[in-house]
């Protein structure tokens, strides 16, 4: 292939593996970002890493022994408890088990920026339309008044892409589910009640719709996500009356899961559930794809959202690099994408809206997460004995 011009929309985990693993193959690209900068906006909380997707990514990324450096392994204890807050599960990972690790968002995006070239990276550039362009290339305008031409436009610009509307018009919609955002910094010495329920990993629980969920992040950070079935605009309808209102919802729930709520260090954040239609394909176009979030924004119940979008990212460099044209590799890449996550993405779908149920609590619904662990292991074998 002939030196093209790779724009990459987006340094999350998605775009940034991309230029990565383009890098490694000596084909250079330029990620374009909206933020300011890499630290500019609070990157989130933390994502379990997945053997058969994420972690095959990072290692053809040459990162994989950094990412284990990073990692916590602990971060897989996971405890479900009801509401009344009896301990349901407390499931201890094995010594060793290396199947899902947890690393903060922002750790894995950190090394991922870092890992290619600064001056790849343009940040304060948020893509406002993608326009056809001269010799068969594509326009990006950017709000910033810069445009450039690119002869392949990546479009890893997470849920609400810009990218995307080349392509399609499906647009997310709000699953009915909105999340509360809640933390705690210092936890063991400040929260000693939430660092018990917490645990190393998570804590789950959930019923009649509605659910309280702890996890714990690096440097002694708790987050929590704090979850209800109501209209989009509940959180900001509440107003000052928020915290009566979460009080009112959670009326029922045992007080030590109910200090979730109370004992929160910071304000409450708007974390409403968006999912695009699901399985979601479009009619292969020249020059143009979507990795990541952008094309296939799910329910966050598996865990799978990150992980793929970094296999998506390491597939498509590894198809640039291997195929004659750019369409070539677009077409291997989405013929393998496309169908990978759109059973995914219904899954992860319908395991929010099982959790999020109303009605009671059934424990045929506890998952087997030593049989979970397995199956990464076992799927990450199977895709390394079939690329060979
Ligand atoms: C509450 C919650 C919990 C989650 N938990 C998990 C979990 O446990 N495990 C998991 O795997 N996933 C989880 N996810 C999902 C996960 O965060 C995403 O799937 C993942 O970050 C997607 O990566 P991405 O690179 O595709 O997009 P993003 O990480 O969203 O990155 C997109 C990038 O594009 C930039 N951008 C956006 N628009 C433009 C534009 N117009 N121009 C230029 N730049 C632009 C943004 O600034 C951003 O840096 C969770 C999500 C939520 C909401």
């Amino acid at each position: 292939m002939t030196t093209p011009r790779i724009a990459i929309i987006g340094a999350g985990p998605g775009g940034l593996m991309t230029a990565r693993i383009l890098s490694r193959h000596g084909i250079a690209s330029t990620v374009y970002d909206a933020d300011a900068a890499l630290e500019a906006r609070n990157q989130g909380g933390t994502l379990d890493i997945h053997a058969d997707t994420g972690q095959i990514a990072l290692r053809d990324a040459g990162l994989i022994d950094d990412f284990f450096a990073l990692a916590r392994p602990e971060g897989q204890t996971k405890k479900l408890m009801d509401p009344a807050g009896t301990v349901l599960v407390h499931h201890v990972p094995a010594d060793g088990e290396d199947a899902a690790p947890e690393i903060d968002r922002g750790q894995l995006r950190r090394l991922l920026a870092e890992s290619v070239d600064a001056s790849s990276i343009a940040w304060g550039h948020k893509l406002g339309a993608v326009e056809s362009g001269e010799d068969g290339g594509r326009l990006l305008r950017f709000d910033n008044g810069v445009t450039t031409t690119a002869d392949l436009v990546i479009g890893a610009d997470g849920a609400w892409s810009t990218v995307r509307q080349a392509l399609t018009d499906a647009r997310p919609s709000y699953t009915g589910v909105a999340m509360v955002e809640v933390w705690f910094a210092d936890v063991d010495a400040r929260h000693p009640q939430i660092a018990e329920l917490v645990g190393d990993g998570h804590m789950f629980a959930n019923g009649d719709g509605r659910a309280i969920i702890v996890q714990r992040n690096s440097n002694g950070h708790v987050r929590g996500y704090v979850g209800m079935r109501v209209e989009r605009d509940w959180f900001d309808r509440s107003g000052d009356g928020l915290r009566a209102a979460l009080l009112q919802e959670f009326a029922d729930w045992a007080p030590d899961l109910v200090r979730v709520v109370t004992d929160s260090d910071g304000e409450y954040i708007d974390r409403p559930l968006y999912a695009l239609p699901a399985p979601l394909t479009w009619p292969h176009a020249p020059g143009v794809t979507l990795v990541g979030d952008a094309a296939h924004l799910m329910a966050p119940f598996g865990g799978d959202g990150v992980n793929l979008a970094m296999l998506d990212g390491a597939e498509l460099a590894r198809a640039l690099a291997e195929e004659p044209t750019i369409d070539q590799a677009i077409e291997r890449y989405e013929s393998t994408m496309l169908p990978r996550s759109g059973p995914i993405a219904v899954g992860a779908n319908r395991a929010l809206d099982e959790f999020f149920a109303r009605g009671e609590f059934d424990p045929a619904d506890i998952p087997d997460f030593d049989a979970e662990a397995q199956g990464y292991k076992l799927r990450a074998a199977e895709y390394e004995r079939t690329r060979e």
